[in-house]
């Protein structure tokens, strides 16, 4: 970040504009515990914590280790008279592999499985070196970017809740036993709550910057000014 009280407003440089009312702020430096906040609408602009990167990393991991479970251990059991079947995430998917569901699958697939997965590993690689206060890698500011891009596409929770739902009619018609997938997609939600309370937008905008990555279209502002 540049120095205080030094900002331009040609190129934007040192400005702030809030999310949700576009009041322009003057960048300044926040230590870990402070939040800043918009004098307009009162929103939260930036709020860093301390080791916050390392704790959103660990959950990225964690995240990932989740998943595994969530995919191939089993999801359900089902029994009724004496009869029982139990089938993983990764069997559904297999059972309707070869039919005219098959894109359906993908789809589904791809957005609760797929996409926290590669949000996980977007964030690992955007955010491991600035953890160890080393210079990000080439592409982090761009990979941030699509980490934030498919955060809304990425719906672990959205199918919990189907999931249950679906499972409150079919309790009526067998037994049914919920297995540890279920449970890791639980704890999933949690993790992924967690990681949203830690998650500072703009600080990690701010370090990926401070290191001398572009990030926000000002080098072509200053290329048509000058
Ligand atoms: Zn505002």
């Amino acid at each position: 970040m540049d120095a205080q009280d030094s900002f331009d407003l040609t190129t934007g440089r040192g400005l702030m504009a809030c999310p949700r009312c576009d009041a322009l702020h003057v960048e300044e430096e926040l230590d870990p515990g402070e939040t800043a906040t918009c004098i307009r609408c009162g929103g939260v602009l930036a709020k860093p914590r301390g080791g916050a990167f390392t704790q959103l990393i660990a959950l990225s991991f964690t995240t990932v280790v989740l998943m595994m479970g969530a995919i191939f251990f089993p999801f359900l059991e089902i029994s009724r008279m004496g009869f029982g079947n139990a089938t993983s995430l990764f069997g559904v998917g297999m059972a309707f592999a070869d039919g005219v569901l098959l894109p359906l699958v993908l789809a589904v697939m791809m957005m609760i499985v797929g996409l926290p997965v590669l949000r996980a590993f977007l964030l690992v690689y955007t955010l491991t070196p600035l953890a160890q206060g080393r210079a990000p890698y080439r592409h982090a500011a761009r990979a941030f970017r699509w980490s934030e891009l498919l955060r809304p596409w990425s719906m672990a929770e959205i199918f919990v809740i189907g999931t249950a739902v679906a499972l409150v009619k079919v309790a009526g018609l067998a037994t049914v036993h919920l297995g540890p997938a279920f449970w890791a997609f639980c704890a999933l939600i949690l993790v992924n709550l967690a990681s949203r309370g830690f998650m500072c937008q703009t600080t990690i905008w701010d370090a990926i910057e401070d290191a001398g990555l572009h990030t926000d279209g000002r080098e072509m502002v200053q290329g048509r000014v000058s």
